[in-house]
């Protein structure tokens, strides 16, 4: 790979140089001669200096040089505005002079050079464009189609699991593509399928490329990184041909790890992009595609990919074969803040009065990245006023730098607002729980994952159901509102946190209405077109076929619907009580809980029922 890229360079190069060759010569045609201001001119012919001059009128007359030898027998140039004066006057001056033709240089200067320099061009362009599309192709110009994938050198110092802090799940998911790289025979003898593309998801900073980098280090295999915006050039083909390159370079290192980072960059949904197709991007994840699917199953290349937006991804780069696995890494919950504090406190000195825990619970929100900078800029911070270690005030420093300025700012949570959140999603989770046709609870987190995100409350994933019962729907309107019940019942005030919550159970309440003719009152008739399938204008083109009146008698029983479920949702959290205030407690210690630590919750409350 080496060589050929030199080679390349090297005809490249020539090139340049020969065109630069022909610019200077040209122009020195002209150029030899050292110019000279009109003063310099007219005091050489007045001394007698000139020695003979010769009178180059060019085509835009009266202008042009006099080119004149001078006793030294050095040659000048000056340029003249009026080339008939000047001729009177040399003759007056007594110096011998001729008129030359208008010069012949000019053709070569102004028609054949840029003539010439466009058939380079063209040559050089033809060649890069041959050479990508065709792959193949022997005329390597230049490394145009190559991959860029970075190979991690020796000298790079080898990340293991030991350096990502935290991530205590998201490890436990990769242990087992490090094992598989570690020793593949186990795993080949029983037939096990080893999955080929593991996708990891989640917001920038959470340390997905640094996960990716610890699987390589822990299996002790090559790193290839690339980046899917690389992939994408402006000239088509070219994204193709570097992925057909990097999985060569890769096939040639196994067992190693590719990892594409913006995957979504190359491999967004096709056939979407509003006026034209993106051709080159298509052709680049078909490519993608290909290859994937081109090489064994066993042959010891694993493609770890990252992105912050699984949803526009092309459902063809999920299937089976392809990134079947996917591995989400979220933002770290107060105890993971601490362990990648700590990290990043390793070679830093720190004062007595620093406490990571505290400075851990401040940063709510705030992904590996930011907490990286965070201690970088207490550092920073500390050096400026010539300390040799760093102080809890220096980070306290750090952190205002660090929140101001940008939209940070507005994650960095009170502690009114987390207890407001806290209070709110264990409402929700309740009522997953105790709900029989809901989901139990995965997990409950009230880490900000963004603006206007405070929390949130995950069911295990649901086993695709093809009906939606009318039961279920109340019971999904009912969750939907517990969070806003869950305020209700311990604030005397409710804020505009669930303004989500009540649109999703208004248009499922309407739905159950208008759609699915679930109303006795309004019966089985679907009211308005059912117009869901199309994504664009939704609301825009939907034509009401029907009167005020039963207008009106929808909102109604979208009403009563509604508020049938949130009488619902109180009882049934009031019922709750206890695990309504531990649940909150433990929230906000942790900020996140999970199915087991939940549900003993529900464990403690029922024993504690009984014994009274
Ligand atoms: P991503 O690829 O998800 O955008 P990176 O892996 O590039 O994030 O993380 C950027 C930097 O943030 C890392 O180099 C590391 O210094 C820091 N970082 C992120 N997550 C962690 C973690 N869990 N433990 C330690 N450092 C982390
Ligand atoms: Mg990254
Ligand atoms: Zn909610």
């Amino acid at each position: 790979m080496q060589k050929k890229n030199s080679k390349g360079l090297l005809i490249y190069g020539a090139a340049v140089v020969i065109l630069l060759c022909f610019m200077f010569f040209s122009q020195n045609a002209f150029r030899s001669a050292e110019r000279v201001s009109n003063a310099e001119f007219q005091n050489a012919a007045e001394s007698g200096e000139i020695v003979k001059a010769e009178i180059v009128q060019s085509t835009a007359v009266p202008t042009g040089k006099i080119r004149f030898t001078v006793n030294g027998g050095s040659v000048k140039e000056v340029t003249v505005s009026d080339v008939v004066k000047t001729e009177e006057y040399l003759s007056d001056k007594n110096v011998p002079f001729l008129v030359s033709e208008v010069p012949t240089s000019g053709i070569f200067e102004n028609v054949l050079l840029p003539v010439l320099l466009s058939v380079v061009l063209f040559m050089l362009l033809m060649s890069f464009m041959t050479r990508s599309s065709g792959g193949g192709s022997n005329a390597k110009m230049m490394d145009f189609g190559k991959s860029r994938a970075r190979k991690a050198s020796e000298s790079d110092k080898k990340v293991t699991f030991a350096d990502v802090a935290g991530l205590k799940e998201e490890k436990e998911d990769l242990e087992s593509v490090v094992d598989f790289l570690k020793n593949p025979g186990k795993y080949t003898k029983v037939g096990a399928r080893i999955p080929k593309g593991m996708l990891l998801v989640g917001p920038p900073g959470t340390g997905k490329t640094l996960l990716a980098k610890a699987v390589a280090g822990e299996a002790g295999v090559e790193f290839f990184s690339i980046s899917g915006s690389d992939f994408v050039e402006m000239f088509v083909g070219v994204g193709a041909s570097r992925v057909r390159d990097l999985f060569q370079t890769a096939k040639q290192n196994a067992p190693c790890i590719v990892f594409i980072d913006e995957i979504d960059a190359v491999a967004r949904r096709r056939g979407t992009g509003m006026g034209g197709g993106h051709d080159e991007r298509e052709q680049t994840l078909n490519q993608l595609l290909v290859e994937m699917d081109g090489f064994g199953v066993n042959e010891g290349i694993i493609v770890m990919a990252a992105t912050n937006r699984v949803d526009i991804l092309d459902p063809a780069i999920l299937r089976p074969g392809r990134f079947d696995r996917k591995v989400m890494v979220g933002r770290p919950d107060v105890q993971g803040r601490e362990e990648i504090l700590r990290v990043h406190a390793k070679d830093k000195p720190l004062g007595d009065d620093v406490d990571l825990k505290q400075i851990a619970q401040t940063t709510a929100g705030f992904t590996g990245a930011e907490l990286e900078n965070l201690m970088n800029e207490a550092a920073i911070h500390a050096a400026k006023e010539e300390r040799s270690f760093i102080r809890q005030q220096d980070i306290k420093e750090a952190f205002i730098m660090v929140g101001i300025g940008t939209e940070k700012k507005s994650r960095v949570v009170s502690e009114k607002e987390k207890r407001i959140t806290a209070y709110h999603e264990t409402g929700h989770a309740i009522l997953f729980h105790v709900l029989p046709d809901m989901e139990p609870v995965y997990t409950i987190s009230i880490i900000p994952t963004g603006p206007g995100a405070a929390g949130y409350t995950m069911p295990q994933p649901e086993n695709d159901s093809m009906f939606n019962t009318r039961g279920k729907m109340l019971q999904h309107i009912t969750v939907c509102l517990g969070g806003r019940v869950a305020e209700e019942l311990v604030f005397d005030d409710i804020t505009t946190g669930a303004s989500q919550d009540i649109k999703q159970a208004t248009a499922t309440a309407r739905a159950m209405v208008t759609k699915y003719g679930m109303s006795e009152k309004l019966g089985l008739v679907a009211y308005g077109d059912d117009s869901d399938e199309v994504f664009i204008g939704r609301d825009w083109g939907h034509t009401k076929n029907y009167s005020e009146q039963v207008s009106a008698a929808i909102d109604e029983e979208v009403q009563s619907i509604i508020s049938e479920c949130h009488q619902r949702a109180r009882d049934l959290i009031l019922e709750h009580r206890y695990v309504l205030e531990e649940c909150t407690r433990q929230l906000l210690e942790k900020e996140k809980l999970n199915r087991q630590e939940f549900e003993a919750i529900f464990q403690q409350e029922a024993e504690a029922g009984t014994e009274s």
